[in-house]
């Protein structure tokens, strides 16, 4: 089975840290942290129409100014989802710069500040000079950033003596149509079936009527089927992937909880490890987590495979410790 997200690291393990998840069938990207982005191919960048920032230290925003010099002058609206203050972070960056000569200008920031109880919004439209529209009200957040007909953005505010964002995505229910089943009942394969999917995901009621389409000699006719009937003599639903990304955050019991929760059977948890254990006091005092707690998260969330990202550069000539450490914790496969 071929997954909807394509995800790749940013930077390396050393690096500033950050997920760049292609999405397969469609000419888009989602960007997980604005570190340092000037390694990555334009045109990858071109494609980012989501961006989710779990806070912004300077190792996770700085790439703001790349992105915004390589889509400025596109015809593109960018969301950014961010912490608290995230909207007067990106007023500021903007503001850094002159902005004449850009009327007609069609780029425009998204921006959505996630607090623990609500979501605020407000727009930066490059052809107003990047000017600041308030959107009001605030709308509720009950864990959920964005739902796409494809997936859901899923956020838990970690404690990171600043409130930091770590991230779900959640791919919708796959569901497969067997043709020769489809055939086996005298149907064709047209856009009624797009509907008929739409229609599985939303969870409608197996009574609900599907208008199916078959072949007749006058051309094509429809043909009224129960929901719940057709699909189980011609659909096969599983679960989609869900991929987590956790990066600098306490190892407390309230974050581990919050982790735990997010990560719970995901495919694949993404996760910093910044130090050894042997250095766990100094983890705790950078409110970061060691290789050891990533690799503890990891088996109780029951997650597929863990992949590690964010070593502090004292273990430059050592990298194999780190994983070692994670792999022994987890006893799963840790990359
Ligand atoms: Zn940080
Ligand atoms: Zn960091």
């Amino acid at each position: 089975m071929t997954n909807l997200f394509q995800p790749r690291l940013l930077n390396g393990v050393f690096g500033d840290p950050g997920l760049f998840v292609r999405l397969r069938w469609e000419r888009r990207a989602l960007l997980l942290d604005l570190g340092d982005l000037t390694a990555q191919p334009p045109a990858d960048l071109l494609k980012v129409t989501d961006v989710f920032v779990s806070h912004t230290h300077v190792d996770h925003f700085i790439g703001f100014d790349h992105l915004l010099r390589i889509a400025l002058g596109r015809d593109r609206t960018i969301r950014l989802f961010g912490p608290p203050g995230i909207i007067a972070n990106v007023e500021a960056k903007l503001s850094g710069y002159t902005w004449n000569l850009v009327e007609g200008y069609a780029l425009v920031f998204e921006v959505y500040e996630v607090s623990p109880e609500k979501i605020t919004a407000a727009h930066f439209p490059c052809g107003a000079r990047f000017e600041r529209v308030d959107l009001s009200p605030p709308s509720l957040f009950r864990g959920v950033l964005l739902e796409d007909p494809l997936f859901r953005v899923e956020a838990a505010h970690l404690d990171h003596k600043i409130p930091c964002l770590s991230f779900a995505l959640a791919e919708a229910q796959r569901i497969n149509i067997d043709p020769e089943r489809l055939k086996g009942l005298g149907l064709s394969v047209g856009p009624w079936l797009t509907e008929f999917k739409r229609l599985l995901r939303s969870s409608a009621p197996d009574e609900t009527i599907v208008h199916a389409m078959y072949p007749d000699i006058t051309g094509q006719r429809f043909r009224e089927v129960a929901l719940g009937d057709l699909r189980d003599r011609i659909a096969t639903v599983t679960r989609g992937q869900r991929l987590v990304y956790v990066t600098d955050a306490l190892y407390s019991r309230e974050n581990q909880q919050k982790i735990v929760a997010l990560a719970h059977d995901a495919d694949i948890l993404f996760c910093e490890a910044v130090f050894l254990e042997q250095d766990r006091d100094r983890a705790t005092e950078r409110y970061h987590l060691t290789a050891r707690q990533a690799g503890l998260l990891a088996r109780e969330a029951n997650v597929k495979e863990l992949v590690l990202s964010h070593f502090s550069p004292r273990y430059q000539d050592c990298p194999d410790a780190l994983y070692r450490e994670a792999s022994e914790a987890f006893g799963g496969p840790v990359r």
